[in-house]
């Protein structure tokens, strides 16, 4: 049964069509990963699943019928509590507060002025399940940058028990700590946390999610990642990859890549 119902969905900026006559569904327990060329609409996309963008037109209907497709509000927003972990600023790394205040933070939507030892118990049992609880009282602004996107994660888990989005987590992390970042995830997901994420690595995709949407401002695929992986778009799109989003020359799977590339494009 589906979870998050997209009906052709239409999102602009002044004017500008960004996202056109989307349509595509969430199911329980998917690994839905969010792919396409930079600038293809990606963000928006997510960022109007959140309530935070507006669509032009089309809907976002909830597993229980509620609707966020222009009529967003807290109650609804509330019922479907998703955990966020937005894409990567430079505003994140200078940001003054302990691993614990910013893990607790995630709590928020929950209560008003003071956390509740509830909260905090949830916190520390976010930053337990990915291995974080040791730097809890470490300031966020020393963390490395793969700490960092743990500790973010850890924030977006407290948000949530069921569904988590992820714009492009593994940005600027190095091969070791991406993998990790994915094997958590990963881990996440076998526990029944839905995950929404938007990727530049292909190959990554076709390795954890279950379900591929590949935007172009409207969808030029969207279905199994099995049946994903024997499309055309999915090989062209492989070649394609720019060369800035490949890691060093250290990085098994960019090296399979480079020689799949020279054999294939
Ligand atoms: P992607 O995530 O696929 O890289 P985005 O959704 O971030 O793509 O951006 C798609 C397009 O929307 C881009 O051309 C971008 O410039 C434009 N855009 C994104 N955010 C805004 C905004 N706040 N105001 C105006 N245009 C925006």
């Amino acid at each position: 049964m589906s979870i998050i119902d997209c009906k052709h969905l239409s999102i602009s900026y002044e004017g500008r069509t960004i996202v056109r006559d989307v349509s595509f569904s969430i199911s329980a327990g998917d690994y839905l990963c969010i792919v396409g060329e930079n600038g293809s609409g990606k963000t928006t996309l997510m960022r109007t699943l959140l309530g935070l963008k507006k669509p032009d037109s089309g809907q976002v209907l909830f597993g229980d019928g509620c609707n966020v497709g222009g009529t967003a509000d807290a109650s609804c927003k509330q019922n479907h509590k998703i955990g966020y972990l937005p894409q990567k600023s430079n505003l994140q790394k200078d940001f003054p507060a302990s691993v614990m205040e910013i893990v607790l933070s995630g709590t928020l939507n929950e209560s008003g002025l003071f956390y509740t030892r509830k909260q905090k118990k949830k916190a520390i049992s976010a930053m337990e399940s990915l291995g974080i609880l040791d730097l809890k009282k470490q300031s966020f602004m020393e963390l490395s940058g793969g700490q960092q996107q743990r500790v973010l994660l850890a924030r977006a888990l407290c948000a949530t028990e069921d569904i988590l989005f992820l714009d492009e987590p593994v940005a600027g992390l190095d091969p070791k700590v991406t993998l990790e970042m994915y094997e958590m995830i990963r881990t996440l997901n076998e526990i029944g946390i839905t995950i929404v994420m938007i990727s530049h690595d292909i190959e990554a995709a076709l390795e954890y999610s279950n379900h591929i949407l590949h935007l172009n401002k409207d969808v030029d695929f969207f279905g199994t990642t099995e049946e994903y992986k024997k499309t055309e778009l999915c090989e062209h799109y492989l070649c394609h990859i720019p060369d800035h989003l490949h890691h060093d020359d250290d990085c098994e799977i960019c090296n399979e890549r480079r020689e799949h590339d020279q054999d294939h494009c």
